[in-house]
């Protein structure tokens, strides 16, 4: 089979590997649909120490499941890349996201979804419905990872929330903060992902023609890029609360020019969000109270192979779908 891999130095495609092997408590998935996420494009630029294949965004067929029941027989499925052990003081306190001894498919210690055939335990599977078709359901984590930011937050009266980035994530948070009983505006950088806010019935305002008064409850980052942290602390009144969703491997090592003073000055909360429920992401794109289909930027194949993450990395490129 094939399978899109990053052999610790670059990205490639291998066309005669093994089918992977079924384990206790897992599943054989075929995937139908894939998406490159901002983590895929950071392990192809050798920021992140990852061997193994690619992936994590995906809406595909169970395929086998070891052992005789199988509930999810011939199902379409998304899946939480997170594996979990379901036995540590974690997982056993309801924090099954940060298992103590967790695998996470395409970035730690657990094979992606880029790949004719991939494996996830059963338990992070989650059936999609027929009304849900899979150029929507592949976006199923992202708007998971939108929801979460909302669960994290306590929304009083009607806040003003700016989100910071006009990527796939910041234009799905948008969307979803919309729903509340909020005021929302978008920054952004390019002009086409603005004419899409104002089609949604979304403020937005290009980056540069901010001003920096300090005066938003909430502001929720999305750049991707550490800038955001430094602008959302700029932006954010003092007690208002800022929410990070850029993951980046340079956190770690790069000097990201992040003054903390503000925070401690103007007592700022900051918290940090990942992902949130898969079903409660899947039940928003069943009502269709989100638009993903906007947000297609390319569609490719896996045959491309390393093509599908550079398209990812050209500027203001929306989410790029790949296709078996
Ligand atoms: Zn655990």
């Amino acid at each position: 089979m094939r399978a899109l891999i990053h052999d610790g130095k670059q990205l490639l495609l291998r066309n005669t590997l093994p089918t992977p092997e079924l384990k206790e408590g897992e599943a054989i998935i075929r995937p139908l649909r894939l998406g490159v996420s901002a983590t895929d494009v950071q392990i192809a630029r050798g920021l992140c120490a990852f061997s193994g294949t690619l992936g994590r965004e995906f809406v595909g067929v169970v395929e086998a499941v070891h052992g005789a029941a199988n509930e999810f027989a011939d199902c379409r499925v998304v899946g939480s890349p997170i594996a979990y052990c379901g036995t540590c003081d974690r997982c056993q306190s309801g924090l099954r996201t940060h298992c103590h001894h967790r695998t996470v498919m395409g970035l730690h210690d657990r094979d992606g979804c880029f790949a004719d055939r991939f494996t996830l335990p059963v338990a992070n599977l989650v059936r999609v419905p027929e009304t849900v078709d899979d150029d929507r359901a592949v976006f199923t984590l992202t708007v998971a990872s939108a929801l979460q930011a909302i669960r994290q937050l306590t929304i009083e009266g009607k806040p003003y929330i700016t989100v910071l980035g006009d990527g796939p994530l910041g234009l799905i948070t948008a969307q979803v903060m919309a729903k509340l009983n909020a005021s929302v505006r978008l920054i952004g950088r390019y002009s086409e992902k603005m004419a899409m806010c104002e089609k949604w019935g979304i403020k937005h305002r290009h980056v540069d023609d901010i001003g920096r008064r300090a005066d938003q409850d909430i502001v929720v980052d999305c750049t991707g890029s550490p800038g955001g942290f430094g602008l959302g602390v700029q932006l954010v009144r003092p007690r208002g609360t800022l929410v990070i969703k850029t993951l980046l491997a340079e956190w770690n090592t790069l000097n990201a020019g992040v003054d903390l003073t503000n925070v401690v000055l103007n007592e700022i909360v900051v918290i940090g969000s990942h992902i949130g429920s898969l079903r409660e992401a899947i039940l928003v794109l069943e009502r269709e109270d989100v638009d993903v289909l906007s947000l297609i930027g390319r569609r490719m194949t896996l045959s491309d192979g390393p093509a599908i993450v550079s398209a990812a990395q050209q500027p203001g490129m929306l989410k790029v779908l790949v296709e078996l």
